[in-house]
């Protein structure tokens, strides 16, 4: 049985989401866009901060994870996928966005992207595609170009790139987007769509970005000029199509959403422990005394 989002518990504004942090972000930055797009998908789905839960992968993403209200865990590199799986299977009622990088998710942390592919976790996954590791200085990530020279390889980067968005659609996704961080209103109908797919299992959100300090290949100008709507009669449920035009980017780069569908059951639908019930894991754990484990350590 599908456990739905919890309702609406009133009607939040941006403001209840801003905090005073002091952003670090190098100017021009695309993690501006995907943070204010991701407030304001939370605002119009009538989420409160307090009733969603957001996972930060390492990277300069990650450092998002104070600059916003609401339930926050800034985890290890690569692995913020089976934190935020673990919480959203506990409590499935609830909200769970994982932030990760295209650095932290496509080596470090890509077995647990490919389970989470393959198993349908009903959570919402958002990856900070800028094609290197920003944080750490602007080495090559799987999805850097090949022949690209970054810092740590002045010769250009030997490795032929990942082919992500194929990867993806060869683990048989039930949720495909991509979006570009310098088109809000776009990336912010995207989120709210990839939210709401959550009760449906796992949606993967590929949001290509500017990293003006280390990429000097793919620009926000490059971005502006590539990026189209997926064609106003795209057949979201169209997976041979959906994945063609995924992983044709020779001339544009089509973004919106690519690929959905319902009639495959998230892993906890899958579950024979939890067919039947309505209550969570959460619902049905005591509250446990656990003083006088806590005497014995003392
Ligand atoms: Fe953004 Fe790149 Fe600066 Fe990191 S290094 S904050 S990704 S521009």
């Amino acid at each position: 049985m599908s456990i739905p989002l919890s309702p609406s518990a009133g009607q939040p504004s941006m403001k209840d989401y801003s905090c005073t942090t002091q952003c670090t972000w190098c100017d021009g930055c695309g993690d501006y866009g995907i943070w204010t797009a991701l407030k304001r998908s939370l605002v119009e789905l009538k989420l409160m901060p307090w009733q969603v839960l957001l996972c930060y992968d390492v990277g300069c993403h990650g450092n998002m994870s104070d600059k916003l209200q609401g339930y926050r865990f800034h985890g290890l590199h690569g692995r913020v996928i089976p934190f935020a799986a673990g919480a959203k299977l506990a409590n499935p009622r609830v909200p769970v966005i994982a932030v990760g990088g295209d650095g932290a998710s496509f080596s470090e942390g890509v077995g647990h992207l490919v389970h989470a592919v393959r198993s349908n976790y009903p959570m919402t996954f958002i990856l900070h595609n800028n094609a290197n590791y920003g944080l750490t200085l602007g080495q090559a990530s799987a999805l850097t170009w090949q022949g690209q020279k970054m810092n740590t390889s002045p010769n250009g980067i030997p490795e032929h790139t990942l082919p992500s968005m194929d990867f993806i659609f060869s683990l048989e996704p039930t949720f495909v987007a991509r979006a570009f961080s310098g088109n809000i209103p776009q990336l912010t109908k995207v989120l709210k769509a990839a939210i709401e797919h959550q009760p449906h299992g796992f949606a993967f959100v590929d949001v290509l970005q500017a990293c003006p300090t280390y990429n000097k290949f793919v620009t926000h100008e490059y971005l502006l000029e590539h990026c189209k709507e997926v064609p106003a009669d795209h057949d979201v449920t169209d997976f041979t199509k959906a994945r063609a035009l995924a992983t044709d980017t020779g001339k544009s780069i089509a973004t919106g959403i690519l690929y959905q569908n319902k009639s495959i059951p998230s892993f906890y639908d899958r579950l024979v422990p939890r067919q039947g019930k309505s209550t969570t894991t959460v619902d049905e754990v005591k509250i446990t005394d656990v003083s006088s484990l806590m005497e014995r350590f003392r």
